[in-house]
């Protein structure tokens, strides 16, 4: 009896502890028939010859169908009916069977209304012990919204490039256009100030025309560096330059403009300072002529000092110390930043009139360029400084420097030179005419290349002055046809142009102009 209970009792417990176990698996499989049941993204079974086993709502309803028999049902083939492009799934099974597992495969699907939208596809291989491939089974996510997104950003990146490709081909082409009329206006403006019967209304008129013209010129360069910098196509020139020569001219400028105000400048350099430096002289002028011109601008009395420092290594580093100090009206410490944004004049509007606000934008960008940062200290009513250091490496070639002579010409030694002009506008043949008329030259005109090589070869000048963009035949084109001609072949041909652009230049030298 006692043998008959303990196996009784036995088996009772045997029963109970399956029991216990169905109900885990029970449990577990319900675990996860919720998980998938419930989960956001689509998951599926599938065949490897593209027939879906078992799918979850979420994918169903991903592909618009009512539940998942439904989708199984409908789809009997996955490669041609749901994927826009069968290379895509071609690529996905390539992947599975190679890798067995594929990650973030990105592609397009249709809807079972035909429209189509982006899903995301994780995917592995499943395959039996003996390696044969059993199914695949993976998770899908729609991602149509992310890539909306990423159009729209790449849709506004290309307007944004192509908006800025435009403004500085605007800026390009309006400074070429406003140059010519302003060439015409700057021109005689000169000319007439040199006739000796002028009144003094007269004369004082033609400074205002002078000087206006000036400004706009100015504005009109202003804009197009500041343009051209911000699309990152400014880019320095460095050549070889001489250091003491450099300083001197921008001295002498200073000086006239601080004596015109009463202010004294005083330069203070170092002992030993280098002689022929490698650098972007134009830029390096500009930028000092900015600082130092604003100085003078901003200061009622007092003085203007341009000093020059070593870094305590040189000339180790060859690194230069730039400090433009003034006594005038100071900037409020609530302005220091905002004098470096462009169009940005926080001056009372009496000091305004002369200036673009453009000078110390353009000037912060090319000191940094340069390697430099600018510095500013100010105090209002007592005065302010800038300054910035960059490195100036000495020559390692032969100066290309050479001294300009900046005395008044008066007329020509020998006899009378013949100048061709071409140019097909006429203000700019009349300037030029004009002027160099006034000094003996005898000069001849043609309105293209065309016209221009027929009468070089009949009245054979002695100079050429070459306009570069002309109806008929351009300016490069006829340069490199007279350099054919063995009469023409070391004429000198100057090329004329309102171009903004360095490559004009170098476009120009190489037709064969000796000059630009
Ligand atoms: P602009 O001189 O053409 O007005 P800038 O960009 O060169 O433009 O200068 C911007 C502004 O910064 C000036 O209008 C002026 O208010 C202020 N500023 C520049 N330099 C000085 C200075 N040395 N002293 C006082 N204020 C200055």
């Amino acid at each position: 009896l006692s043998a008959l209970s303990q196996s009784n009792a036995r088996l009772t417990e045997e029963i109970s502890e399956r029991q216990r176990g169905e109900e885990a698996l029970r449990a577990a499989e319900q675990k996860y028939h919720s998980i998938v049941e419930n989960a956001v993204e689509g998951i599926y079974q599938s065949t490897p010859d593209g027939r879906f086993l078992s799918v979850n709502p979420a994918l169903a309803k991903m592909y618009g169908y009512d539940s998942s028999e439904d989708l199984v049902h409908s789809i009997g083939n996955i490669g041609k009916q749901i994927y826009v492009d069968l290379h895509y799934r071609d690529r996905f099974v390539q992947h599975l069977e190679q890798f067995g597992t594929v990650q973030g495969f990105e592609c397009q699907v249709y809807h079972r209304d035909g429209s189509i939208f982006w899903i995301s596809e994780h995917a592995r291989a499943v395959r039996n012990d003996d390696g044969s491939l059993l199914y695949y089974e993976g998770t899908i996510q729609d991602i149509s919204a992310r890539k909306q997104a990423e159009e729209a950003i790449q849709q506004a990146k290309e307007m944004a490039e192509s908006a800025n490709q435009s403004k500085s081909e605007f800026l390009a082409n309006m400074s070429h256009e406003l140059r010519t009329p302003l060439n015409g206006i700057l021109g005689y403006a000169q000319i007439l100030k040199w006739d000796p019967v002028l009144t003094e209304e007269q004369r004082s008129g033609l400074d205002v025309i002078h000087q206006s013209g000036e400004h706009l010129l100015m504005l009109i360069n202003d804009i197009l560096d500041l343009s051209k910098i911000e699309a990152q196509k400014i880019e320095l020139n460095t050549t070889t330059f001489n250091l003491p020569e450099f300083l001197k001219t921008i001295e002498a400028i200073i000086r006239v403009k601080a004596e015109e105000v009463d202010l004294s400048f005083f330069c203070s350099y170092p002992d030993s300072l280098p002689v022929e430096v490698q650098g972007d002289e134009q830029r390096l002028r500009q930028v000092l002529l900015n600082l130092l011109g604003n100085a003078v601008k901003f200061t009622d009395a007092g003085q203007v000092t341009l000093t020059i420092t070593q870094d305590e290594d040189f000339p180790k580093t060859h690194t230069l110390g730039f400090h433009v100090q003034d006594t005038g009206i100071g900037i409020a410490s609530e302005h220091l930043e905002d004098i470096f944004l462009p169009f940005q004049q926080v001056a009372d509007s009496r000091r305004q009139v002369e200036g673009t606000g453009l000078g110390l934008a353009i000037t912060n960008k090319l000191v940094s360029l340069m390697g430099g940062t600018l510095h500013v200290e100010s105090t209002p009513g007592k005065g302010s400084t800038f300054s910035f250091s960059i490195s100036l490496l000495p020559s390692t070639g032969f100066s290309t420097d050479h001294p300009t002579d900046r005395r008044k010409i008066i007329g020509l030694k020998n006899k009378p030179k013949r100048i061709l002009v071409i140019d097909d506008k006429w203000e700019n043949r009349s300037v030029l005419s004009n002027l160099l008329q006034r000094q003996g030259f005898t000069m001849v005109e043609a309105t293209n290349g065309k016209e221009g090589l027929e009468i070089a070869q009949v009245l054979r000048p002695d100079v050429i002055f070459m306009d570069l963009v002309m109806p008929i035949m351009d300016g490069f084109e006829a340069t490199k046809a007279l350099r054919k001609i063995s009469d023409f072949k070391k004429t000198p041909i100057i090329a004329l142009s309102a171009s903004a652009f360095g490559h004009t230049r170098q476009q120009s030298l190489e037709a064969g102009c000796d000059e630009f």
